[in-house]
C-alpha cells in the first residue's frame, strides 16, 4: 500500500508557491508519493486565460521531475467533465484499490470545504492534509479530527494570476516560477497575448 497525496490545480502556470508546497509536503509528511493533478479545461466554462492542457501539463512536469517522489498526473483529463474532486478520488481508488489517497489542500479551500460536492463522503473515505494560507484560520471539527490534519508548510503568497499579469506586461517572472518553467514560457511565447 502506498500513501498518495493529490495536489490539484489548474497550474496556469505552476509557480514557486506550488513547487515549494509540493517539495515541503513530500519531505515532511507520511506520503510516499505526491501527484500534481492538473485540472482539465472545463468545456462548459470558456476561459481564454487558461492555457491548453498540453502546456500546463508540460510545465508541471518540468517541476515534478526535479522533485523526488512527486509526479505530474493527467488522470483528470480522462474524467467526464466537469470533474469534481469526489469523482476523481473515487476513480483513483477504484483504479488503485491497494493505495490510500490523501487530498492536499490549502487553508483557503478548507474554509469553503462545506460547499464542496460530497464533502462528507470525501472525509469519510480519504484523508485530508491542509497547508496554511495567509489570512485563513484552520478549524477542524472534532468529528473529522482522525482524518483531517494540518501540515506545516512555508507560506509564499503568490498566484498564477500575478504571474500571467507580469508576463502580459512583458515583465520578468524570474523567481516567480521555477527556472525551467520560465524558460518554457519564453520559448513558447506563452501568456503574452
Ligand atoms: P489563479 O491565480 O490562476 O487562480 P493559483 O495561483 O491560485 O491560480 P491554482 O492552480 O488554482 O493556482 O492552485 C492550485 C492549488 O494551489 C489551489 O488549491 C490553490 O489554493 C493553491 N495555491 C495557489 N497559490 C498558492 C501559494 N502561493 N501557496 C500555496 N498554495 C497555493
Amino acid at each position: 500500500m502506498r500513501r498518495i497525496g493529490i495536489f490539484g490545480g489548474s497550474f496556469n502556470p505552476i509557480h514557486v508557491g506550488h513547487a515549494l508546497i509540493a517539495s515541503y509536503i513530500i519531505e515532511n509528511s507520511e506520503l510516499d508519493s505526491l501527484w500534481l493533478m492538473v485540472s482539465p479545461q472545463n468545456p462548459l466554462k470558456e476561459n481564454r486565460a487558461l492555457l491548453s492542457d498540453y502546456h500546463r501539463l508540460r510545465m508541471t512536469e518540468l517541476v515534478s521531475r526535479r522533485l523526488e517522489n512527486v509526479i505530474t498526473s493527467a488522470f483528470e483529463f480522462d474524467m467526464p467533465k466537469p470533474s469534481y474532486t469526489i469523482d476523481t478520488l473515487n476513480a483513483l481508488q477504484a483504479k488503485f484499490p491497494d493505495d490510500e489517497f490523501f487530498l492536499v489542500i490549502g487553508a483557503d479551500n478548507w474554509c469553503v470545504f462545506d460547499q464542496w460536492k460530497s464533502g462528507d463522503e470525501i472525509v469519510a473515505k480519504f484523508h485530508i492534509l491542509i497547508y496554511p494560507r495567509r489570512g485563513y484560520d484552520i478549524n477542524i471539527p472534532k468529528k473529522y479530527s482522525d482524518r483531517v490534519r494540518v501540515v506545516d508548510a512555508p507560506l509564499v503568497e503568490l498566484s498564477s494570476t500575478q504571474v500571467r499579469e507580469r508576463l502580459a506586461q512583458m515583465k520578468s517572472v524570474s523567481f516567480y516560477v521555477p527556472e525551467p518553467v520560465e524558460k518554457y514560457i519564453i520559448e513558447n511565447k506563452l501568456y503574452i497575448e
